[in-house]
């Protein structure tokens, strides 16, 4: 199919997405790109619309972006977590419950802690950790409101029985070495602090599709690196 220089504009407030950022500030509310490659659509490269949304302190979500398509998978999740951050988009929710009956399957118990977070749950989070903690401990540990992948609603943060979830536990390790085969990344590998801007963390998982998820799995590499490899297949232009 032709798709040489079809120009396409969208916007992120409809909840359409596009699968390449470039690494620096987008306005995202309103922008074009041109397809460069005739046999590379974004279809070919997104399994679900908007799974390969990049969301880091470069790239926020607005306040008002909200997935239309949450639902509650099947999983367990800990005591405290609340009903909203049970929720996951659709495609997320379908795989995350695949993701924890294959683990059961291998002996390994998840439980689930938070998923979807709105933008102003994540403000009342960060306002609360400022408050008791100072704006040192809230930058360093709590994403500002509309810079938390949670918003997109494809991701979740997983724990295990004994709430202790860090690097050796075998519970991680299973993550990291499967997590990809449903479609997930680490989203925070260790090493890369310097490129997602956020600490290495072992129970931040993010859906992005199987084929990128395989890819990015494969070749070591973050989200922002992957979309910065694809660049020569798709250009972006901002309007203006
Ligand atoms: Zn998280």
């Amino acid at each position: 199919m032709k798709l040489k220089n079809i120009l396409i504009s969208t916007t992120l407030s409809l909840g359409i997405t596009l699968p390449i950022g470039r690494l620096s500030k987008l306005d995202i509310d309103n922008y074009s790109y041109i397809l460069e490659d005739e046999d590379i659509t974004n279809n070919d490269l997104e399994e679900c619309e908007g799974a390969l949304l990049l969301v880091n302190k470069y790239n926020p979500l607005n306040d008002s972006y909200e997935p239309l398509d949450l639902k509650k998978p099947n999983i367990p999740f800990i005591n405290n977590s609340i009903e909203e951050e049970k929720q996951m988009r659709e495609v997320a929710s379908n795989a995350i419950e695949e993701l924890f009956r294959k683990a059961k399957d291998d002996g390994i118990n998840f439980l689930a802690t938070s998923a979807y977070r709105s933008y102003n749950t994540q403000n009342d989070i960060y306002l609360s950790r400022l408050e008791a903690k100072g704006k040192e401990y809230a930058d360093k540990y709590v994403a500002l409101p509309g810079k938390s992948e949670h918003q997109t609603g494809l991701s979740i943060d997983v724990t295990n029985e004994r709430r202790n979830f860090t690097k050796k536990c075998k519970e991680a390790k299973w993550l990291a070495s499967n997590s990809y085969k449903f479609g997930f990344i680490l989203r925070y590998p260790k090493g890369k602090e310097n490129i997602t801007g956020i600490s290495y963390e072992p129970w931040h998982i993010r859906y992005v599709g199987k084929k990128a998820a395989k890819e990015i799995f494969q070749n070591r590499i973050t989200l922002e690196e992957y979309l910065k490899n694809k660049q020569y297949d798709l250009v972006r232009r901002e309007i203006n």
